[in-house]
């Protein structure tokens, strides 16, 4: 296992590998000639094969040198199969059954080997499917609540934090794509830049001339490289977690790092917001999706509301932290002072993940990354009537955030933009 071992494992480079891993091989069942290679990768960046043998099934991940949307020309680290196997093992540990198991890692190969999920779909599938799904908001939220609370001050010690801070400090060229096409590209001229045109590209020459817009976009990108509040998914869309209409688990973390908590709740808002404002565009009959776009909205309060009631919960439960010392909150005094605290502490929190929606938002709109809730709608005139209303909402909530002091101002708003 040296570094210099890499190579790019096609199918059957990838079969004599997993011969070779007997735990595995034994999990497949069969001769490895009867195994049968599929690659299904269709994020941006890396290879995913699916591997079934007589007995059983494996997902086969392995980094790409370069991002795989773009091609060589964008190297990407190798190590963030590394930092993925990392976050995946804590999140496992913290948040056990919401994601898939892990079954081998190959640092200097950057693969990794899991459990295979079937018959999961990539939730943004179902989205645009209108399936409801009546676990997610349960399961996303303990997911949530449990990674971020018990990764922060407010649950580790002062060493074991900048201990956690330290094994992720390595995945920065993931951040600084983050930091990039999220936080920089979308408003301005940039060569990766797309959005439907022409219809939105007096919008997007707007974002581009847009000062208020550009303060607070360069606020939520400080926060996002200077808060190492807790550990990140750091991707954590809809593309990013595959379900059943009963069960949930969440994949890809590959550019977890310890960042601002708000960073992974805006992004699953933000994917539901887009779902909702994509929907109309899927329509056949007028009306046929109402009763999923009701659904969505109400997931949208939900996913806030119950991520905020299970994080205080664990809080309240005697966190032993070395932020907010129980020395210094004695009494009933005290203890009244530490709850308004809480309090408070989840309003700044709800406040940074607004912003991180709205932010969220645009990118998909006019950077890079685009998503099937909005690409898969054909006709671009309808696509964009979808995509303004939500820059609109996204516009308001990352510059007038005030407006938008409780989840419930947020759905209204994107109720009355329908
Ligand atoms: P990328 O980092 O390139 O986005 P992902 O980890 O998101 O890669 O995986 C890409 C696709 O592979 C997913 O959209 C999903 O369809 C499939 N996939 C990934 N992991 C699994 C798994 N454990 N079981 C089944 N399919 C998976
Ligand atoms: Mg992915
Ligand atoms: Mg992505
Ligand atoms: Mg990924």
């Amino acid at each position: 296992d040296r570094a210099g071992d890499y190579r790019i494992l096609h199918e059957a480079d990838l079969r004599d590998y997993l011969a070779g891993v007997p735990d595995i091989a034994a999990l497949l069942g069969g001769g490895p000639a009867s195994w049968a290679i599929t690659e299904v990768g269709d994020g941006n960046l890396n290879l995913v094969f699916i591997v079934k043998g007589t007995k059983g099934g494996i997902a086969v991940k392995q980094a790409l040198p370069y991002v795989r949307l773009v091609g060589e020309s964008w190297p990407l680290p190798l190590s963030r199969a590394h930092y993925e196997y990392l976050a995946l093992s804590k999140q496992a540990e913290l948040a056990p059954g919401l994601v898939p198991a892990l079954l081998h890692h190959n640092k200097p190969l950057a693969l990794t080997v899991m459990e295979l999920l079937e018959p999961h779909i990539i939730m943004r599938k179902g989205l645009v499917a209108a399936t409801q799904y009546p676990g997610f908001v349960d399961d996303i939220t303990t997911f949530m609540a449990q990674t971020l609370f018990f990764t922060s001050d407010l649950a580790l010690s002062a060493a074991e934090k900048k201990e956690g801070i330290a094994a992720f400090a390595g995945n920065h060229a993931l951040c600084k794509v983050t930091e990039d096409l999220i936080f920089t590209d979308p408003y301005r001229i940039a060569e990766q830049n797309r959005w439907t045109a022409p219809y939105l590209d007096g919008l997007a020459a707007e974002l581009r001339d847009d000062m208020d817009l550009h303060v607070a976009i360069s606020r939520l990108k400080l926060k996002f490289m200077a808060s190492p509040e807790a550990l990140l998914h750091g991707d954590l869309h809809t593309g990013s977690i595959m379900v059943t209409e009963s069960q949930t688990r969440v994949i890809d973390p590959e550019f977890a790092f310890y960042g601002p908590m708000g960073f992974d709740v805006g992004a699953v808002l933000a994917n539901l917001l887009m779902a909702y404002f994509a929907s109309p565009g899927h329509e056949r009959k007028a009306g046929e999706r109402a009763a999923f776009e009701g659904w969505i909205l109400e997931t949208v309060e939900r996913v806030w509301n119950e991520f905020a009631r299970k994080f205080l919960d664990l809080w309240g439960a005697g966190a032993e932290g070395d932020a907010y010392p129980v020395s210094l909150f004695a009494g009933e005094k005290g203890a009244a002072r530490l709850e308004a605290e809480r309090q408070a502490y989840m309003q700044r929190l709800f406040t940074d993940a607004i912003g991180f929606t709205a932010a969220k938002t645009i990118r998909r709109i006019f950077g890079l990354a685009h998503n099937i809730d909005f690409e898969l709608i054909e006709d671009p005139r309808r696509r964009a009537i979808s995509e303004a209303r939500a820059v609109r909402l996204a516009r308001a909530m990352m510059v007038e955030a005030a407006a938008f002091p409780a989840i419930a101002d947020v759905t209204g708003a994107a109720r009355k933009l329908r």
